[in-house]
């Protein structure tokens, strides 16, 4: 990680950009990275409902908890707090968001942190959170265990994350563990590049239910898998799974674990070993049929297929700028940059001296640089 400590107050606007959950969260996992403290402002200035809604206040709470911050005006529905770590300290913890609040938020916001915390001692932590496991507008849990994971794998942070019971909106009662080892080093001393999109290697898709009809799940798959065959994808590479899943409450939930194989730029030889993965996720809708969930799902791989060369998608572009920050920078190419992909880059390098750009390649993809 690139060492900095700084002890002057950082001032964040917290309606720049975005201006959304994500500058509270990124700007907590930076603050106790570097020692910086943090006052944040504007909190959620646009949104319907500004300020700290659940997911965020338990966000600044386990931040408090595992870095023994000291941490003032943080409420529900506070538009501003400062927080001010001391040290960060591997343990076990265990926080209930006692709401339907993303538990994946929660956990990206405290992982740089747990990775980089007495690397010495070697000591993993684990963190079990409380709350939605399935919620829109955020990561699943399987975004995380199909996508997030194996892409920070690459850059040698590990982590284990088990769904220990499902949870959706409006009820939760959801609850994942995460076993988090320290970073030493990238195990691989070539610089991370994912920018060449090799052939395709497989199309998983997967549904699930929770307390709903098992034939949901079916129709899904049927219909995402004919309209991937009718738009010509080799359906030798697909495979279909359907879940039931254990949990209170009521829930269905589909998605698309899309792998490609890794050019290499310099000779154009593919890395065999070397894989990517997308994922895809939708979440069912009383007004939506499991048909049209079926051809909605298979639309999102479609698009990523053949509108784009890129190998990262949208929202894997985001979450994965402030691992490749943190462990010496890469290059990878996206399809798209969003807004909140614009905002964490330049919160990102309000903390950390690092530049992060990014380059149209040709009219299908842009080269993001860390
Ligand atoms: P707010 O309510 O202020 O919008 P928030 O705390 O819910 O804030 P955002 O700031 O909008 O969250 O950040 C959402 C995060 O969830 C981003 O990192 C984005 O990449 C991710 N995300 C959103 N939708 C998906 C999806 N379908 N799959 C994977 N990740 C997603």
């Amino acid at each position: 990680m690139p060492t900095i400590t700084k002890n002057k107050t950082l001032k964040i606007d917290g309606s720049t950009g975005e201006g959304g959950g994500q500058i509270i969260r990124t700007a907590l996992s930076l603050s106790m990275l570097t020692g910086t403290p943090i006052e944040i402002i504007n909190i959620r200035a646009g949104r319907a409902k500004p300020g700290l809604m659940r997911q965020h206040l338990v966000c600044v709470q386990a931040s408090q908890a595992i870095s023994n911050a000291t941490v003032t005006g943080a409420h529900l529905g506070s538009t501003t707090f400062s927080f001010t770590p001391i040290a960060i300290k591997p343990g076990d913890y265990t926080f209930d968001i006692g709401s339907a609040g993303s538990t994946s938020l929660v956990l990206q916001t405290l992982l740089p942190a747990l990775f980089f915390a007495n690397v010495d001692e070697r000591a993993k932590s684990t963190v079990t959170i409380k709350g939605g496991t399935h919620n829109p507008l955020a990561p699943t849990t399987d975004f995380l265990t199909g996508a997030f994971v194996p892409a920070l794998a690459k850059l040698g942070m590990q982590v284990d994350i088990d769904l220990q019971q499902v949870g959706f909106a409006p009820i939760g009662g959801g609850e994942v563990k995460a076993t988090i080892t320290p970073f030493l080093r990238r195990a691989n001393t070539s610089p991370f590049e994912l920018t060449e999109r090799g052939e395709l290697v497989s199309i998983a898709l997967v549904a699930s239910v929770l307390n709903l009809e098992y034939d949901i799940c079916k129709r899904e798959l049927a219909s995402a898998q004919a309209s991937l065959i009718e738009s010509g994808i080799d359906s030798t590479l697909m495979t279909t799974r359907s879940n039931k899943i254990n949990g209170i409450g009521e829930g269905n939930t589909c998605y698309a674990q899309v792998t490609h194989k890794v050019g290499e730029p310099s000779t154009h030889e593919m890395q065999t070993h070397k894989q990517h993965h997308e994922m895809f996720t939708l979440l069912g809708e009383k007004r939506s049929s499991a048909e049209n969930m079926g051809s909605r799902l298979a639309g999102l791989v479609k698009r990523y297929l053949f509108t784009t060369d890129a190998l990262v998608d949208e929202y894997l572009t985001d979450q994965l700028l402030l691992p490749l920050a943190l462990s010496g920078g890469g290059e990878f190419s996206a399809r798209m940059i969003s807004g909140h992909t614009e905002t964490q880059a330049w919160l990102i390098e309000q903390f950390l001296p690092v530049e992060i750009t990014f380059n149209a390649i040709d009219d299908n993809k842009i080269l993001v640089k860390v």
